[in-house]
C-alpha cells in the first residue's frame, strides 16, 4: 500500500480513526455519539469514513449538513440514525421520511411540512429543535417556541425528539464565560419546552471543543467533528485541556496526502521559478515538479511558504502554487528519481507535516484546509 499506482492520493488510517472513536466514546461514557461527517467528512472522503464507521459499534448517529450527504451515508451502508444539521428544501422533505433522517428544525414552515409528511406517510418523524442561545446562526428564540409547540400538538407522529444548540466561543479562547452563558440559556429554553409539553428526550450541545473541555455540555448526546479525524479544534482547546492537567495525546490524525515527483530539472543561479517570477534562485538549484495545485486544495497562499517531504527531508515550495502544479527545491536531497513518493500532509521518516502547520502557513485553520481537499482525489483506506 506504500506505493499505489497513483500520482495524487489520500491515505486514511483505519487504526487512527478507530482509536479516535474509542477516545471520544471514553470521554462521554454512555452518551450517544453523533460524529459530524459534513463537508465530505472534513475532506477525508464521506464514503470511506462511513464505511469505516459502520464497523464501529460505538457510533450511534452520523451528523450531516445536507440531505445529499444523508443519502450518501445511506447508500454506503449506514443504517443507524442520521441527524441533519443543515436546511432542507421544502420540496425535498419527502426524503426525510424515505431515508429515515432526523432533521434539526429552526423554522415553522419546515416543521409544518414535516408534520404534514408524518400524517401523509403514517411514519413517525423525530425532529430536533435548534435553540438560539447566543451564536445567532440557526436557532429559534423563546418567543417562537409556542408556535413550534402548536405544530407538534397538531401532528401526533411528529415527535419533539431532540433539542440542540451550538456554542459560539469555545475553541477560540481559553476563557469560557460566554459558553457558560450559552449553556444557561440552553437549560432555561429546554425548561420552557418542557412547560410547553414538547420536552426533548435527547439534548445535544457539544462539538469537539465543548465535549473535550466541559462534561456539563454532554447531556444525552454529543456531536464531535474535527476530533473524530484526529485533530484538535484549536491551540486554545489544546492549552485549556492541558491546563486542566489532562494528557494531550487523545487523538491521532487519520489522513495523509501523497503525490509523486513528475519532473526533475536543474536550473542555474539567478533564474526565476513560476508565475509572477516571485522566486529567484541564488545558486544552482535542483527542482522537482509535483502534479498538485490549488485545484486539489493545496492553498495558493502556501506559495513560497510551505514544504513537502521527499526521502524524509524537507523540500521547500518555490514560486507560486499553480492550478495543477507546484515546484519544490530538492538541491539538498540526493538521489531523487522520477515518480518518487512525496508527502504533502503526514509523516516521512522522522519528519511530519500536519494540517495545523499548513493551515497556519496559509493563514487559515485546520478545518478549512482539510475541508477543501478536493473530493476528486482518490482515498485509500490503509491498515
Ligand atoms: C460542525 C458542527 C459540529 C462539529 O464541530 P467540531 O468543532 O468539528 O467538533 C457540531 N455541531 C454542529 C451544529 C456543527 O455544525
Amino acid at each position: 500500500m506504500s506505493s499505489p499506482p497513483l500520482l495524487n492520493w489520500i491515505e486514511l488510517s483505519r487504526s487512527a480513526l478507530e482509536r479516535n472513536v474509542k477516545a471520544l466514546a471514553k470521554l462521554v461514557r454512555g452518551r450517544l455519539l453523533a460524529p459530524s461527517v459534513k463537508a465530505n467528512a472534513y475532506g477525508h472522503g464521506l464514503p470511506q469514513i462511513v464505511s469505516m464507521l459502520t464497523r464501529s459499534k460505538q457510533v450511534d448517529y452520523l451528523s450531516v449538513h445536507s440531505i445529499e450527504e444523508a443519502i450518501v451515508c445511506r447508500e454506503h451502508g449506514w443504517s443507524r440514525r442520521l441527524l441533519l444539521l443543515g436546511p432542507v428544501s421544502l420540496a425535498a422533505l419527502d426524503l426525510v421520511a424515505e431515508r429515515d433522517i432526523e432533521p434539526v428544525v429552526f423554522d415553522t414552515e419546515t416543521l409544518n411540512g414535516l408534520g404534514k409528511l408524518s400524517k401523509r406517510t403514517g411514519k413517525t418523524i423525530r425532529a430536533h429543535i435548534k435553540l438560539e442561545t447566543g451564536t445567532n446562526r440557526q436557532g429559534i428564540t423563546e418567543k417562537e417556541l409556542p408556535a413550534f409547540a402548536k405544530i407538534f400538538k397538531k401532528y401526533p407522529l411528529l415527535q419533539p425528539f431532540g433539542a440542540s444548540t451550538h456554542f459560539a466561543n469555545i475553541e477560540d479562547t481559553t476563557s469560557h464565560e460566554y459558553a457558560q452563558y450559552q449553556l444557561e440559556q440552553f437549560v432555561s429554553l429546554v425548561e420552557r419546552l418542557r412547560v410547553l409539553g414538547i420536552g426533548p428526550k435527547v439534548r445535544h450541545t457539544a462539538s469537539s471543543a465543548a465535549m473535550i473541555l466541559f462534561s456539563k455540555t454532554h447531556f444525552e448526546m454529543v456531536r464531535p467533528g474535527i476530533s473524530l479525524y484526529g485533530h484538535w479544534p484549536s491551540k486554545e482547546t489544546y492549552v485549556s485541556f492541558h491546563m486542566k492537567g489532562r494528557h494531550n495525546d487523545l487523538f491521532e490524525p487519520a489522513l495523509a496526502w501523497k503525490t509523486r515527483v513528475t519532473q526533475l530539472k536543474q536550473i542555474k543561479a539567478g533564474e526565476f521559478i513560476g508565475y509572477g517570477c516571485t522566486y529567484r534562485t541564488s545558486a544552482p538549484t535542483k527542482l522537482a515538479v509535483l502534479p498538485i495545485g490549488y485545484y486539489d486544495g493545496y492553498d495558493r497562499a502556501l506559495s513560497n511558504q510551505s514544504y513537502v517531504l521527499i526521502k524524509g527531508k524537507r523540500a521547500p515550495v518555490r514560486g507560486r502554487i499553480c492550478m495543477n502544479l507546484m515546484m519544490v527545491d530538492i538541491t539538498h536531497i540526493p538521489g531523487v528519481k522520477l515518480h518518487d513518493p512525496v508527502t504533502l500532509i503526514g509523516r516521512d521518516g522522522r519528519e511530519r507535516i500536519t494540517a495545523e502547520q499548513l493551515a497556519a502557513q496559509a493563514g487559515t485553520i485546520n478545518y478549512e484546509l482539510l475541508a477543501r481537499l478536493s473530493a476528486a482525489i482518490p482515498r485509500l483506506i490503509v491498515r
